[in-house]
């Protein structure tokens, strides 16, 4: 278990010191809204402990956050009436990853959006 990083914005939203929209929340996991949403109804779905990339989460952390994006994934889109929606993490620097705490996006997506997010 990777103890929380102080400057790390999302073990901050783990702790509570920063708000945001709870969507789903268990002992291992935290689903939120995003608070720059691509589309309405954009969530991220977090290890509640530090890890920065895919392939540092111990095994089962990663069994609970692919669990959860499973879960999550229909319902989100149900929320919003979408037909579709794009589900990526975006892993290191290079592909564009801001928050160094692993993340998935899952992003609602519409006939004629514009294309990917
Ligand atoms: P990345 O570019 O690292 O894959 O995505 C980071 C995501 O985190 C972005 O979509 C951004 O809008 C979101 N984000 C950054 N800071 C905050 C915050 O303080 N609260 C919430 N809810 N989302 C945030
Ligand atoms: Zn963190």
């Amino acid at each position: 278990m990777n103890d929380k990083v102080d400057d790390c914005i999302f073990c901050q939203i783990v702790a509570g010191d920063i708000p945001s929209r709870t969507v789903y929340e268990d002992d291992t996991v935290l689903a939120f809204l995003d608070a720059n949403p691509l589309a309405r109804g954009h969530t991220l779905v977090i290890p509640k402990a530090h890890h920065e990339r895919v392939g540092d989460m111990p095994g089962d952390v990663a069994e609970a956050v692919f669990a959860a994006v499973n879960d999550l994934t229909p319902a989100v889109e149900a929320a919003v009436d979408a037909p579709a929606s794009t589900v990526a993490f975006n892993n290191g620097e290079a592909a564009g990853q801001e928050v160094p705490h692993a993340h998935c996006h899952i992003v609602p997506r519409f006939d004629d959006d514009g294309g990917r997010p």
